[in-house]
Protein backbone atom coordinates (compact mmCIF):
# COMPACT_ATOMS: atom_id res chain seq x y z
CA UNK A 1 0.00 0.00 0.00
CA UNK A 2 0.89 3.32 -0.58
CA UNK A 3 1.32 6.16 1.60
CA UNK A 4 -1.20 8.29 1.47
CA UNK A 5 -4.42 9.25 0.98
CA UNK A 6 -7.44 12.04 -0.05
CA UNK A 7 -10.94 12.54 1.45
CA UNK A 8 -13.14 15.10 0.04
CA UNK A 9 -15.99 15.51 1.42
CA UNK A 10 -19.11 17.57 -0.54
CA UNK A 11 -21.61 19.34 1.40
CA UNK A 12 -24.01 21.88 0.76
CA UNK A 13 -22.03 24.66 1.60
CA UNK A 14 -18.41 23.63 1.72
CA UNK A 15 -15.89 20.87 0.51
CA UNK A 16 -13.78 19.54 3.69
CA UNK A 17 -10.77 18.05 2.52
CA UNK A 18 -8.40 15.68 4.50
CA UNK A 19 -5.02 13.87 4.10
CA UNK A 20 -4.52 10.87 5.63
CA UNK A 21 -1.44 8.37 5.76
CA UNK A 22 -2.78 5.38 4.68
CA UNK A 23 -3.17 3.67 8.48
CA UNK A 24 -5.57 6.56 9.43
CA UNK A 25 -3.55 9.57 10.47
CA UNK A 26 -5.46 12.52 9.46
CA UNK A 27 -2.61 14.73 8.97
CA UNK A 28 -4.27 17.80 7.22
CA UNK A 29 -7.15 18.92 6.84
CA UNK A 30 -9.00 22.16 5.56
CA UNK A 31 -12.22 23.55 3.45
CA UNK A 32 -13.14 25.31 0.31
CA UNK A 33 -16.74 26.55 -0.56
CA UNK A 34 -18.83 24.69 -2.87
CA UNK A 35 -19.96 26.35 -5.68
CA UNK A 36 -23.11 25.82 -7.13
CA UNK A 37 -23.88 28.54 -9.25
CA UNK A 38 -24.22 26.96 -13.43
CA UNK A 39 -25.23 23.88 -12.25
CA UNK A 40 -22.71 23.25 -9.98
CA UNK A 41 -19.73 22.68 -12.76
CA UNK A 42 -17.03 23.97 -10.96
CA UNK A 43 -16.82 22.10 -8.03
CA UNK A 44 -15.04 19.40 -9.08
CA UNK A 45 -12.60 21.67 -10.76
CA UNK A 46 -12.30 23.38 -7.31
CA UNK A 47 -11.76 19.71 -5.39
CA UNK A 48 -9.10 19.08 -8.23
CA UNK A 49 -7.12 22.25 -8.05
CA UNK A 50 -7.22 22.55 -4.52
CA UNK A 51 -5.99 19.09 -4.04
CA UNK A 52 -3.02 19.43 -6.48
CA UNK A 53 -1.95 22.79 -5.16
CA UNK A 54 -1.81 21.06 -1.40
CA UNK A 55 0.54 17.96 -3.33
CA UNK A 56 3.23 20.66 -5.23
CA UNK A 57 2.96 22.72 -1.91
CA UNK A 58 3.88 20.17 0.42
CA UNK A 59 5.92 18.37 -2.06
CA UNK A 60 3.86 15.23 -1.95
CA UNK A 61 5.09 13.02 -4.76
CA UNK A 62 1.80 11.16 -6.80
CA UNK A 63 3.44 7.70 -6.44
CA UNK A 64 2.71 7.77 -3.18
CA UNK A 65 -0.87 8.55 -2.95
CA UNK A 66 -3.51 5.78 -3.34
CA UNK A 67 -6.40 8.25 -4.54
CA UNK A 68 -8.98 10.23 -3.64
CA UNK A 69 -12.18 9.48 -2.44
CA UNK A 70 -15.23 11.83 -2.80
CA UNK A 71 -18.55 11.57 -1.04
CA UNK A 72 -21.56 13.58 -2.26
CA UNK A 73 -24.95 14.72 -0.75
CA UNK A 74 -27.22 12.63 -3.67
CA UNK A 75 -27.99 8.66 -4.48
CA UNK A 76 -24.69 7.17 -5.86
CA UNK A 77 -24.74 3.33 -7.72
CA UNK A 78 -22.38 0.88 -7.04
CA UNK A 79 -20.76 1.45 -9.70
CA UNK A 80 -19.64 5.58 -8.26
CA UNK A 81 -22.20 7.29 -10.37
CA UNK A 82 -23.95 10.07 -9.41
CA UNK A 83 -27.82 9.29 -9.49
CA UNK A 84 -28.93 12.61 -8.02
CA UNK A 85 -26.82 15.73 -6.75
CA UNK A 86 -29.73 18.30 -6.54
CA UNK A 87 -28.73 20.35 -3.32
CA UNK A 88 -25.45 20.91 -5.15
CA UNK A 89 -27.02 21.97 -8.40
CA UNK A 90 -26.27 18.70 -10.44
CA UNK A 91 -28.73 17.38 -12.89
CA UNK A 92 -29.23 14.11 -14.67
CA UNK A 93 -26.10 11.30 -13.72
CA UNK A 94 -23.22 12.43 -12.98
CA UNK A 95 -19.86 10.46 -13.42
CA UNK A 96 -17.78 12.86 -10.75
CA UNK A 97 -15.29 10.57 -10.25
CA UNK A 98 -13.97 10.50 -13.76
CA UNK A 99 -14.36 13.59 -14.16
CA UNK A 100 -12.03 14.51 -10.55
CA UNK A 101 -9.26 11.26 -11.98
CA UNK A 102 -9.17 13.37 -14.86
CA UNK A 103 -7.59 16.24 -13.34
CA UNK A 104 -6.06 14.84 -11.14
CA UNK A 105 -4.11 11.67 -12.49
CA UNK A 106 -5.24 9.72 -9.43
CA UNK A 107 -7.84 7.02 -9.02
CA UNK A 108 -10.81 8.31 -7.45
CA UNK A 109 -14.21 6.65 -5.73
CA UNK A 110 -17.25 8.01 -5.19
CA UNK A 111 -19.87 7.41 -2.63
CA UNK A 112 -22.65 8.88 -0.57
CA UNK A 113 -21.95 10.86 2.07
CA UNK A 114 -24.05 8.77 4.68
CA UNK A 115 -22.67 5.89 3.66
CA UNK A 116 -19.31 7.78 4.02
CA UNK A 117 -19.97 8.78 7.32
CA UNK A 118 -20.37 5.24 8.24
CA UNK A 119 -17.37 3.51 6.42
CA UNK A 120 -15.37 6.46 8.60
CA UNK A 121 -16.64 5.72 11.77
CA UNK A 122 -15.90 2.03 11.23
CA UNK A 123 -12.41 2.78 9.83
CA UNK A 124 -11.36 5.13 12.91
CA UNK A 125 -14.34 6.07 15.24
CA UNK A 126 -17.09 4.78 16.96
CA UNK A 127 -17.23 1.33 14.85
CA UNK A 128 -13.42 0.60 14.84
CA UNK A 129 -12.55 -3.02 15.36
CA UNK A 130 -16.23 -4.18 13.54
CA UNK A 131 -17.23 -4.84 10.41
CA UNK A 132 -20.83 -4.57 10.37
CA UNK A 133 -22.60 -1.58 11.24
CA UNK A 134 -25.79 0.93 10.98
CA UNK A 135 -24.84 4.35 11.24
CA UNK A 136 -28.13 6.62 12.11
CA UNK A 137 -27.37 10.68 12.04
CA UNK A 138 -30.06 12.50 13.52
CA UNK A 139 -30.09 15.98 11.62
CA UNK A 140 -32.34 18.11 9.89
CA UNK A 141 -33.43 15.16 8.24
CA UNK A 142 -32.22 11.60 9.44
CA UNK A 143 -29.27 10.16 7.44
CA UNK A 144 -27.76 6.73 7.57
CA UNK A 145 -25.32 4.24 6.26
CA UNK A 146 -25.03 0.60 6.16
CA UNK A 147 -21.27 -1.25 6.64
CA UNK A 148 -21.55 -5.01 6.19
CA UNK A 149 -18.05 -7.00 5.64
CA UNK A 150 -16.40 -3.68 5.73
CA UNK A 151 -17.73 -2.27 2.76
CA UNK A 152 -20.65 0.46 2.35
CA UNK A 153 -24.22 -1.44 1.25
CA UNK A 154 -24.84 0.64 -1.88
CA UNK A 155 -27.94 -0.87 -3.01
CA UNK A 156 -29.27 -1.56 -6.53
CA UNK A 157 -30.60 2.30 -6.89
CA UNK A 158 -27.79 3.74 -4.35
CA UNK A 159 -30.62 3.95 -1.72
CA UNK A 160 -29.77 1.12 0.45
CA UNK A 161 -29.67 2.59 4.34
CA UNK A 162 -31.91 4.86 4.08
CA UNK A 163 -33.78 4.47 7.33
CA UNK A 164 -35.38 7.69 6.98
CA UNK A 165 -37.85 7.05 4.41
CA UNK A 166 -39.07 3.79 5.50
CA UNK A 167 -42.67 4.23 6.28
CA UNK A 168 -43.39 3.35 10.07
CA UNK A 169 -45.70 5.44 11.02
CA UNK A 170 -48.54 5.58 9.15
CA UNK A 171 -50.79 7.61 11.66
CA UNK A 172 -48.68 10.72 9.97
CA UNK A 173 -50.81 12.95 7.29
CA UNK A 174 -48.59 15.35 6.45
CA UNK A 175 -46.21 14.20 3.75
CA UNK A 176 -42.87 13.79 4.06
CA UNK A 177 -40.30 15.88 1.70
CA UNK A 178 -39.62 12.28 -0.27
CA UNK A 179 -42.98 12.43 -1.37
CA UNK A 180 -44.55 9.86 0.59
CA UNK A 181 -46.63 9.86 4.52
CA UNK A 182 -45.14 8.10 7.82
CA UNK A 183 -41.59 8.10 7.09
CA UNK A 184 -39.07 7.53 10.20
CA UNK A 185 -37.41 11.11 9.45
CA UNK A 186 -40.72 12.77 10.36
CA UNK A 187 -40.51 11.82 14.08
CA UNK A 188 -36.75 10.71 14.23
CA UNK A 189 -35.27 13.94 12.72
CA UNK A 190 -34.78 17.20 15.07
CA UNK A 191 -37.48 18.85 13.25
CA UNK A 192 -39.42 15.71 13.82
CA UNK A 193 -38.91 15.85 17.77
CA UNK A 194 -40.12 18.87 17.60
CA UNK A 195 -43.19 17.85 15.62
CA UNK A 196 -43.91 15.41 18.76
CA UNK A 197 -43.13 18.37 21.09
CA UNK A 198 -46.23 20.11 19.29
CA UNK A 199 -48.55 17.28 19.44
CA UNK A 200 -47.38 17.50 23.90
CA UNK A 201 -48.05 21.25 23.89
CA UNK A 202 -51.32 21.97 21.93
CA UNK A 203 -51.21 25.82 23.80
CA UNK A 204 -47.71 26.42 21.00
CA UNK A 205 -45.72 26.99 23.80
CA UNK A 206 -43.90 25.14 26.94
CA UNK A 207 -43.27 27.32 29.89
CA UNK A 208 -44.97 30.04 28.24
CA UNK A 209 -42.02 29.62 25.84
CA UNK A 210 -42.87 29.32 21.92
CA UNK A 211 -42.25 26.04 20.73
CA UNK A 212 -40.60 28.46 17.28
CA UNK A 213 -37.91 29.55 19.58
CA UNK A 214 -37.55 26.15 21.36
CA UNK A 215 -34.91 23.18 19.68
CA UNK A 216 -34.63 19.84 21.01
CA UNK A 217 -31.04 20.53 22.92
CA UNK A 218 -33.53 22.93 25.24
CA UNK A 219 -36.15 20.37 25.40
CA UNK A 220 -33.44 17.55 26.74
CA UNK A 221 -32.00 20.16 28.92
CA UNK A 222 -35.75 21.44 30.58
CA UNK A 223 -36.50 17.36 30.58
CA UNK A 224 -33.45 16.75 32.92
CA UNK A 225 -34.41 19.51 35.20
CA UNK A 226 -38.00 17.80 35.72
CA UNK A 227 -39.94 19.55 33.61
CA UNK A 228 -42.86 16.48 33.28
CA UNK A 229 -44.00 17.98 29.56
CA UNK A 230 -40.27 17.74 28.09
CA UNK A 231 -39.83 14.16 29.83
CA UNK A 232 -42.72 13.53 27.64
CA UNK A 233 -41.77 14.72 24.67
CA UNK A 234 -38.24 12.82 25.13
CA UNK A 235 -39.82 9.90 26.11
CA UNK A 236 -41.77 9.44 22.97
CA UNK A 237 -38.78 10.62 20.69
CA UNK A 238 -36.56 7.69 21.92
CA UNK A 239 -39.67 5.39 21.99
CA UNK A 240 -39.93 5.97 18.46
CA UNK A 241 -36.32 6.04 17.61
CA UNK A 242 -35.45 3.28 19.38
CA UNK A 243 -38.35 1.43 17.83
CA UNK A 244 -36.82 2.44 13.95
CA UNK A 245 -33.39 1.19 15.59
CA UNK A 246 -35.09 -2.43 16.46
CA UNK A 247 -36.56 -2.86 12.63
CA UNK A 248 -33.59 -1.88 10.83
CA UNK A 249 -31.57 -4.40 13.47
CA UNK A 250 -33.99 -7.31 12.80
CA UNK A 251 -32.78 -7.32 9.23
CA UNK A 252 -29.43 -6.49 9.53
CA UNK A 253 -27.64 -7.79 12.62
CA UNK A 254 -25.06 -5.41 13.03
CA UNK A 255 -22.35 -5.78 15.48
CA UNK A 256 -23.07 -1.94 16.62
CA UNK A 257 -25.45 0.58 16.32
CA UNK A 258 -24.04 3.94 15.80
CA UNK A 259 -25.83 7.44 16.92
CA UNK A 260 -24.39 10.83 15.13
CA UNK A 261 -25.68 13.83 14.35
CA UNK A 262 -26.88 17.11 16.44
CA UNK A 263 -29.53 15.34 18.72
CA UNK A 264 -26.55 12.53 19.69
CA UNK A 265 -25.13 15.20 22.29
CA UNK A 266 -28.31 14.43 24.83
CA UNK A 267 -25.71 10.87 25.16
CA UNK A 268 -27.16 8.81 28.08
CA UNK A 269 -30.12 11.27 28.21
CA UNK A 270 -31.15 9.66 24.59
CA UNK A 271 -29.65 6.36 24.60
CA UNK A 272 -30.67 4.97 27.98
CA UNK A 273 -34.58 4.78 27.06
CA UNK A 274 -33.74 4.47 22.62
CA UNK A 275 -31.77 1.12 24.41
CA UNK A 276 -34.92 -0.07 26.37
CA UNK A 277 -37.29 0.49 23.34
CA UNK A 278 -34.86 -1.27 21.08
CA UNK A 279 -34.54 -4.23 23.21
CA UNK A 280 -38.61 -4.14 23.40
CA UNK A 281 -38.73 -4.57 19.75
CA UNK A 282 -35.96 -6.12 18.14
CA UNK A 283 -35.68 -9.98 17.07
CA UNK A 284 -34.34 -11.35 20.21
CA UNK A 285 -30.97 -12.43 19.10
CA UNK A 286 -30.17 -8.44 18.13
CA UNK A 287 -31.45 -7.35 21.56
CA UNK A 288 -27.63 -6.80 23.00
CA UNK A 289 -26.29 -5.20 20.16
CA UNK A 290 -24.56 -1.76 21.88
CA UNK A 291 -26.09 1.63 20.94
CA UNK A 292 -23.43 3.66 21.55
CA UNK A 293 -22.44 7.63 19.80
CA UNK A 294 -20.44 7.89 16.72
CA UNK A 295 -17.24 9.71 17.52
CA UNK A 296 -15.52 11.37 14.43
CA UNK A 297 -18.32 14.80 14.33
CA UNK A 298 -18.31 15.99 11.37
CA UNK A 299 -15.12 14.51 10.19
CA UNK A 300 -16.26 11.13 9.58
CA UNK A 301 -17.10 11.93 6.22
CA UNK A 302 -13.25 12.49 5.02
CA UNK A 303 -12.50 9.77 6.64
CA UNK A 304 -14.67 7.67 5.58
CA UNK A 305 -13.71 9.31 2.04
CA UNK A 306 -10.37 8.28 2.88
CA UNK A 307 -11.17 4.77 3.18
CA UNK A 308 -13.19 4.23 0.43
CA UNK A 309 -10.24 4.38 -1.79
CA UNK A 310 -8.64 1.77 0.20
CA UNK A 311 -11.50 -0.48 0.46
CA UNK A 312 -13.71 0.28 -2.78
CA UNK A 313 -12.07 -0.15 -5.12
ZN1 LIG B 1 -39.71 10.23 3.44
Amino acid sequence: MKKYVFGADLGGTTVKLGFFRTDGALLNQWEIPTVKEEGGRQIIPDIGKSLLAFMQRENIPMEEVEGIGLDVPGAVSREGLVLTGVNIGWEGEKDAASELSAITDLPVVCANDANAAALGEQWMGSGKNTENLIMVTLGTGVGAGVIIGGRILAGAHGSAGEVGHTALFPELQEKCGCGNTGCFEQLCSARGMMRTAAKYAPSGSIDGVPLEKLNPKEIFTAAGKGNTLCAEIVAEYAANLGRGLAVFASILDPEVILIGGGISHAGEALLIPVREAYRKHVFYPAADTPIIRASLGNNAGIYGCARLVLTQR
